[in-house]
């Protein structure tokens, strides 16, 4: 029965890597499981703050390069564990600057050097002209909407899934025209907004994903009343870059 469902959500770094409200993110799956009555426990973890073993979904911000410096040796000590999450299928949401801390290296504009976690097979590298403005996104989960702002360029290895096909706007590297990545039940993006309250059918696979890890539940979910997300999302997608 849903009622007896619980899905455990945790935000990594709520203060350190969260410069473009991507809080907005927590929110929207909450919303989207209480909206069904399924049970949230919403935890959060910060520099030094243990991860619970319990959790379903990690959601994770965006940052300037000096934030993902600060928060650097906390992510090390955290590899063996969030690879282990990742291995065992918890989903993962990374938002720009966490997501580019996943991949195996990030080079910074000034030259910092930070080797990744290795979720994804991408590595990136600051650059000089920063990628900025509306980005749209064929993705397997509808056409998304959202803001880019990075001067990171990701270029994924051959055997790295995207996200999706750049519409509109840079996307991983304003080269290769593909947008995000993802691996097993972890998503990463560029595209800040944040994402999921005008994007609910990507927030609705996190939440599937979540609940056939967990409970093997695979019945369609229920339907939510997205009038206000989908008139947003149509805003969004005439916007100008
Ligand atoms: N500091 C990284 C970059 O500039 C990430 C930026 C972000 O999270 N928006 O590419």
């Amino acid at each position: 029965m849903v009622k007896e469902m619980e899905i455990t959500l945790c935000h990594l770094y709520p203060y350190s890597m969260n410069i473009y409200g991507d809080t907005g993110n927590m929110r929207t799956l909450e919303y989207r499981l209480v909206a069904r009555g399924f049970k949230v426990n919403v935890l959060k973890a910060d520099i030094g703050d243990k991860i619970s073993h319990e959790v379903d979904i990690i959601v994770a911000g965006g940052g300037q390069d000096s934030g993902q410096l600060h928060v650097k040796s906390d992510l090390h000590k955290r590899k063996k564990e969030i690879l282990s999450l990742h291995d065992d299928g918890v989903v993962f949401l990374t938002i720009c600057g966490t997501y580019q801390l996943l991949g195996h290296r990030f080079t910074t504009h000034s030259g910092d050097d930070i080797t990744g976690l290795g979720v994804f097979n991408l590595q990136t590298k600051g650059s000089s002209e920063r990628l900025i403005g509306n980005i749209v996104v064929d993705s397997p989960f509808g056409t998304l909407v959202g803001f880019e702002n990075h001067s990171g360029l990701t270029y994924l290895d051959d055997d790295q899934q995207p996200l999706g096909k750049v519409l509109k706007g840079a996307g991983n590297n304003g080269q290769t025209g593909d947008e995000g990545a993802i691996s097993k039940n972890a998503f990463g993006t560029y595209l800040h907004g944040p994402i999921l309250p005008k994007n609910p059918k990507l927030a609705d696979e996190l939440i599937r994903r979540a609940l056939k890890r967990k409970y093997g539940f695979s019945d369609e979910l229920v339907e939510l009343d997205d009038r206000e997300e989908n008139k947003a999302a149509a805003i969004a997608l005439e916007l100008p870059r």
